[in-house]
């Protein structure tokens, strides 16, 4: 049967998989490709309401999904999705950190709650659910993580200071991960999105929006599954010698 959600084929049969920021956009269409070729997810937001439409697409498709509510800065709330995805399947093999915000804002201008709320999330969070899952990934000798960046974290992008920062910080971090456990055959890779249709890139207006297009060489905005299937294939067994990498999907912006 053709895929639905996904471009690639791979076998995730017997796979769990976290993937926060999974209620709407990239994380959605990650979920659901992911859980297409297998795997069991466990969709994180902010609400079990908000992750509603994710977890019935799954199930629709026979696959296996479960919603956590859970703010991915707070480290109690992080702890307890991850124990109980262990307690429900046994293990977790591949995460996906996706969740992230922006309150973009020229420097000049930004407050100490707009680069703590963005810190918080997009950096933070990465840091509480990787460190959750490591020692289990640990135990098992297995594990795929994939990391949400942006192409404002390795270019930077004006009225984005504090994603920009965030978002090269989540590089940094999966870098130093990929090193420390690739011996225990757990990899940690990054993609780093361009400009991509989603609610976060809807709020902007269209002056902003036509001048993004025009640093895209491909010549069009990205779609939810352009982001999906690279971090599919680096979560398939396809991606076994791959680690500490960037793969921008940003239809040139970067080269
Ligand atoms: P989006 O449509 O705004 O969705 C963001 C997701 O993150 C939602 O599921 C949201 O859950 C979740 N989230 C936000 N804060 C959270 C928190 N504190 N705890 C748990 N979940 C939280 O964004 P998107 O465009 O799909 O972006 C996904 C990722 O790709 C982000 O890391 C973003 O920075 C990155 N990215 C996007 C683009 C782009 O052009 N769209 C470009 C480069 C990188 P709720 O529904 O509960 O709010």
């Amino acid at each position: 049967m053709e895929n639905k959600y996904s471009r690639l084929s791979v076998d995730l049969s017997g796979r769990v998989a976290i993937v926060t920021g999974a209620s709407r956009g990239i994380g959605k269409a990650v979920a659901l490709a992911l859980a297409e070729n297998g795997a069991k997810v466990a969709c994180v937001a902010t609400s079990q309401e908000r992750l509603v439409g994710t977890v019935e697409e799954i199930r629709a498709l026979g696959a296996e999904a479960e919603p956590f509510a859970c703010n991915v800065g707070v480290t109690a709330e992080v702890q307890s999705v991850v124990e109980t995805v262990i307690e429900k399947w046994g293990k977790v093999d591949i995460l996906v950190n996706n969740a992230g915000i922006t309150r973009d804002t020229m420097l000049a201008t930004m407050k100490d709650e707009d680069w703590d709320a963005v810190i918080q999330t997009n950096l933070r969070g990465v840091f509480l659910f990787t460190r959750a899952c490591i020692v289990p990934m640990m135990q098992k000798r297995y594990g795929r993580i994939v990391n949400v960046s942006s192409v404002s974290g390795l270019i930077g992008n004006p009225g984005q200071a504090n994603y920009s920062a965030s978002k090269a910080g989540v590089i940094g971090f999966t870098n130093t991960v990929a090193r420390e456990y690739a011996k225990r055959k757990i990899t940690a890779n990054v993609v780093a999105p361009g400009f991509i249709s989603t609610d976060m890139t809807a709020v902007l207006n269209e002056m902003i929006l036509t001048e993004a297009k025009k640093r895209i060489p491909l010549n069009r905005v990205g779609e939810p599954g352009d982001i999906a299937d690279a971090v599919l294939f680096l979560a398939s067994e396809a991606a076994s010698y791959i680690t500490g990498q960037v793969i921008p999907v940003d239809g040139g912006m970067t080269a």
